[in-house]
This record gives C-alpha cells, structure tokens and sequence, in this order.
C-alpha cells in the first residue's frame, strides 16, 4: 500500500518524507548531539535511531500521528532489518496511536502482551514493499560541526513544515 497523492514526486523514496530537515521533532539539538542517528544518503534527512536506557529503539515507541510515525519508518527499518508497517492501536478508552511493526505477527505478539489494546485493521495503514539495505556510514552519531550545519539547515527549511 503506497501513498497516491499529488505530492508522491516530493516524497523521498528512501526515508519517506517530503521534507528534508523537518526530524529530529523534540528537542532536535539534544537528540543530534547525542544519539545516534540513521542519515538518509537521498536527501541528508537525519532521524534518532537510538536505543534508551532499557533497551528499547526510540523508533518503535507509539506515536500520535500516522504522519509523525512515517518519519520515523526508516529507522526502525534499519534497526530492524526488515520492511515495516504502521498500525493503528486503540487503547480501552479509545485512543488512538501509531505504532511500527515488522509483520501482523509481530503486531499480534505485542497485542496479545498489552491486553486492552487492539488493532481494528488488523493491516498496516502504510507499509514499505521490501527491506533496502544501507551502507555502515549511514548509521552512526554524528560531530558537533555536523550538527551546527544540520540545525542551520533545519531552521531554514521549518517554515515549510511548521503548518502541518
Ligand atoms: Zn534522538
Ligand atoms: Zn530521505
């Protein structure tokens, strides 16, 4: 399943995102300086690809948008290895959150894990066709000079985005 829109041309076949600067969202310059990020080699686009203090990838945390989820697919690809999916997960009181997975499998797995939490589509609402591999660069914590210039960047390209 592949977005058909008029801004297709935009999108970045590689990390799925129109817009190339627009990641880290929260508190970028910290999240640049420290983590470890996945650097798209088509369009520069940097996104965490950090693991936290438990072991958890920062890219497969729950997300409140299908489009704020999209921007981080690529990551959780690389980390994992694998195509992903996104899904959408309901809570007991209804909420709604984004969340990526490998498979329905693997979806199913951490459903039958969170009782409470369902899945109505049981489909992923955006998926990628096959797993593309990187090259060992791509993957790395980037220095602090790189960092000056990507936020430099980053501050020239949000007036773009900031109306979504
Ligand atoms: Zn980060
Ligand atoms: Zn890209």
């Amino acid at each position: 399943m592949k977005v058909k829109n008029s801004d297709d041309n935009n999108i970045c076949q590689e990390c799925y995102s129109k817009y190339k600067r627009i990641t880290p969202l929260i508190n970028p310059e910290s999240c640049l300086r420290n983590h470890r990020q996945y650097i798209c080699s088509t369009c520069g686009r940097h996104i965490c690809a950090d693991i936290d203090g438990n072991g958890r990838f920062r890219a497969l945390f729950p997300f409140k948008t299908l489009e704020i989820a999209k921007l981080y697919l690529r990551s959780a690809e690389v980390i994992l290895e694998k195509a992903c999916g996104i899904y959408e997960i309901e809570n007991d009181k209804g909420r709604k959150f984004f969340k990526i997975f490998s498979s329905d499998e693997d979806m199913n797995a951490y459903l039958s894990k969170n009782r409470g939490k369902k899945c109505k589509t049981q489909k992923p609402l955006f998926k990628t066709e096959y797993y593309k591999n990187y090259e060992d660069n791509q993957l790395r914590k980037i220095s602090a000079k790189e960092t000056d210039i990507y936020m430099e960047e980053k501050t020239r390209e949000s007036p773009e985005w900031s109306k979504i």
